[in-house]
C-alpha cells in the first residue's frame, strides 16, 4: 500500500506565526482560518496529513519536550477526529547540530516509512523557503509557498488541490474516510 500525503509546516502555516519567537504555550497557538476544512477535505479523500515542524525552542531550553507534546495533544483535540493530523514530526534540536533540521528531508522520510507514503504523489506546504527545499529534497513534486500571491490563504490552497486531484471534488465514499 502506498498512500499520498499532504505535508504541513506548523508555525505560519497551520497556526499564526509567533514572529521571531516560539509558541511556548497552548494559549498562544491560534489556527489560521480554513485549516480545519483543508485537513478534513484531504483526509476525507484518503490522503494522509503529516505535520513537520521545527521547534528549536526545546533545544534552546525555552520549553521542555512535555510542553511541546501538550501543545500538540491540544491541537489534535481541537481539530477533532475528522481533521487531526495522521502524523506529527518535530525537530527540537539546534541549527547546525541536528541533522534532522529543515531543509533536511529526514522528517519526511521518517513519515514515509512509518505511514507507507507515496512521496512522488504527495504535496508539501510551508511559509518558508526551507520548507519547500525540504520537500524537494524528499522527492515531493508539489511544494507550495503558503502566503504567496498564488496561495495567500487556505481556501485558495484547497481550490488548487481539488482542481489538481482526480476525484477530490466528489463526495468522499465511506471507505475513503
Ligand atoms: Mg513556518
Amino acid at each position: 500500500m502506498s498512500t499520498p500525503a499532504f505535508f504541513f509546516d506548523r508555525d505560519g502555516t497551520v497556526n499564526a506565526s509567533p514572529g521571531p519567537g516560539y509558541v511556548l504555550r497552548w494559549h498562544d497557538f491560534h489556527f489560521l482560518p480554513g485549516i480545519t476544512e483543508m485537513l478534513a477535505a484531504v483526509k476525507a479523500r484518503g490522503w494522509k496529513t503529516i505535520l513537520v515542524t521545527s521547534q528549536q525552542g526545546v533545544g534552546k531550553g525555552l520549553m521542555d519536550a512535555a510542553t511541546l507534546a501538550d501543545i500538540h495533544h491540544r491541537m489534535q483535540a481541537a481539530l477533532g477526529p475528522a481533521a487531526a493530523f495522521d502524523g506529527i514530526y518535530a525537530c527540537t534540536g539546534l541549527d547546525g547540530e541536528d541533522p534532522r533540521r529543515k531543509p533536511s528531508p529526514a522528517m519526511i522520510l521518517e513519515a514515509a516509512q512509518d505511514h507507507h507514503l507515496n512521496l512522488s504523489a504527495s504535496w508539501n506546504i510551508g511559509d518558508k523557503e526551507r520548507d519547500l527545499a525540504m520537500g524537494r529534497a524528499a522527492g515531493i513534486p508539489r511544494n507550495l509557498l503558503f502566503g504567496s500571491p498564488e496561495f495567500p490563504d487556505w481556501p485558495s490552497v484547497l481550490r488548487h488541490w481539488i482542481a489538481a486531484t482526480p476525484g477530490a471534488d466528489s463526495t468522499p465514499s465511506p471507505a475513503a474516510r
